[in-house]
């Protein structure tokens, strides 16, 4: 199987705006991408695309509110020609345990972590389907492959993210269509900022990763990983392989 060009890729990337999904944004830009930049931070997500040229557009999209998936993809398509792929990597995190997380604040991290990731997948399958297939990526976490103490929603919300893309990837393999989860440990960007460098200290990489190099992932997953469905991919410094300890 070929690989994608990623001259030929038409993609919707939430969160865009910011962190991770701004550096994917730039990276499949300058390489020909057609990017829509979909982010609740208009004033960051109009500047993005404007620096970044004629191929990338933005649009205003809560990942909970379905006319928001709805209003965006129509506008995809219409710009682009179609949609063929979305990097469902919009997220937040809630620095609460299990006990004093109020319901509030564990519903609105799983709403938007996962509830959105969902309406994401089924809202653009049908313009992925018209396009005769494509990749989705959903963003979880190493926060989906084992606990931390003190981030209830965050973790419930990036285990259901990974099952999520398991169900997806058997239920769209028929219309030519990967389903990936990716699996970041500590990367610098507005959601970690102020969270001291040592949290990375035990890894065998012992440093925070940057957005770039989580971006070059997502790049290899949507045009290179044509033989993966439904697996995880792990950008982590070897966080989640163990600690390294010194007797
Ligand atoms: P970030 O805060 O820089 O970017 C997150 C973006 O999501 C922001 O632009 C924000 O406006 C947007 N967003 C938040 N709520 C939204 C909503 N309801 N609708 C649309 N957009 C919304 O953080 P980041 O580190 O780039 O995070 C990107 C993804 O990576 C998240 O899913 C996050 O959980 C995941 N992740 C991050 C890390 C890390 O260490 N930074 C580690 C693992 C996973």
């Amino acid at each position: 199987m070929d690989v994608i060009a990623t001259q030929d890729l038409k993609i919707l990337i939430t969160g865009g705006a910011s962190g991770i999904g701004a550096a994917t944004a730039r990276l499949l830009a300058g390489e020909g991408a057609q990017v829509l930049i979909a982010d609740v931070q208009d004033d960051a997500g109009n500047a993005l695309a404007e620096e970044l040229g004629a191929r990338v557009r933005y649009r205003h999209l809560d990942v909970v509110s379905v006319t928001d998936w709805e209003q965006a993809i129509a506008f995809a398509e219409a710009e682009f020609g179609g949609l063929n792929a979305l990097f469902n990597n919009a997220g937040v995190v809630g620095f609460s345990g299990a006990e004093n997380s109020s319901p509030q604040e564990f519903k609105r991290v799983t709403d938007i972590n996962l509830y959105g990731v969902f309406l994401g997948i089924h809202c653009v399958t049908p313009a992925l389907k018209k396009a005769g297939g494509g990749a989705i990526i959903n963003t979880s976490s190493t926060a989906g492959l084992q606990g931390y103490g003190g981030l209830a929603g965050y973790v419930a919300s990036k285990w259901g993210v990974r099952g999520l893309t398991k169900a997806a990837a058997l239920d769209l393999a028929p219309y030519n269509i990967r389903v990936l989860s990716l699996h970041p440990g500590p990367i610098r960007t507005a959601m970690t900022d102020g969270l001291p460098d040592n949290i990375a200290q035990a890894q065998p990489i012992p440093r925070f990763g940057e957005a770039l190099e989580v971006a070059r992932m997502a790049r290899f997953m949507l045009t290179e990983a044509t033989y993966s469905t439904g697996s995880e991919f792990v950008i982590d410094g070897g966080a989640v392989t163990g600690q390294v300890l010194s007797w």
